[in-house]
């Protein structure tokens, strides 16, 4: 948990962000993507990320990776699929301000897997966020977990594969649009 300190030093930065999980919600969910060619965006991903630019919000993907700590993909196959999705976004003039990942399998404990909100804040400290200004999008609970306790607005892009959770997001999306929308009709007054 953060000291009171710290939550003090985060609410007075300025920038605000769109936290957003990679897979099944920026790109079609693969499991444990290893090639660039598995690279394929979901419907209404452009536009969506390319208004939030417009509005000022950074973007910034927080993603677990656990296929790493597997053993099942390696940390250069994940730059590789990143490198092709940072290469079709930058067609559009759509730019990530940071890739934060978690390289760990479960049964490591670590500290930063989602729902732990340590990506989020660890983003926050270094791009200077103001969470209360930000969003988490995710098509999984973890995801609306880990915004949630890091004091963001919580948006689940609605996918499959998903099952009972004990909390609930700001807002069920059924597509991007409908993401861009809740954000924009909630943006906090600063
Ligand atoms: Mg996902
Ligand atoms: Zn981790």
């Amino acid at each position: 948990m953060l000291s009171f300190t710290s939550q003090s030093k985060i609410n007075s930065f300025s920038a605000k962000a769109v936290f957003l999980d990679r897979d099944g919600t920026i790109i079609r969910d693969v499991d444990y993507p290893k090639d660039p060619k598995q690279v394929e965006l979901l419907p209404g991903t452009i536009g969506a990320l390319r208004s939030l630019m417009d509005f000022d919000y950074k973007l910034v993907v927080i993603s677990n990776q656990s296929g790493i700590g597997r053993g099942i993909i390696t940390v250069e196959e994940m730059n590789q699929v990143n490198a092709k999705l940072i290469s079709i976004l930058d067609k559009h003039e759509i730019y990530f301000d940071s890739i934060y990942y978690c390289p760990h399998a479960p049964a490591e404990q670590c500290n930063c897997r989602k729902p732990s909100p340590e990506m989020i804040l660890n983003a926050a400290e270094e791009l200077n966020i103001n969470l209360a200004l930000s969003f988490m999008v995710g098509d999984k609970f973890s995801d609306i977990e880990s915004g949630k306790r890091a004091g963001c607005g919580t948006i689940l892009l609605k996918n499959e594969g998903l099952f009972e959770w004990d909390i609930t997001p700001d807002f069920v999306a059924s597509n991007w649009a409908e993401v861009l929308t809740f954000i924009l009709r909630n943006e906090t007054q600063s």
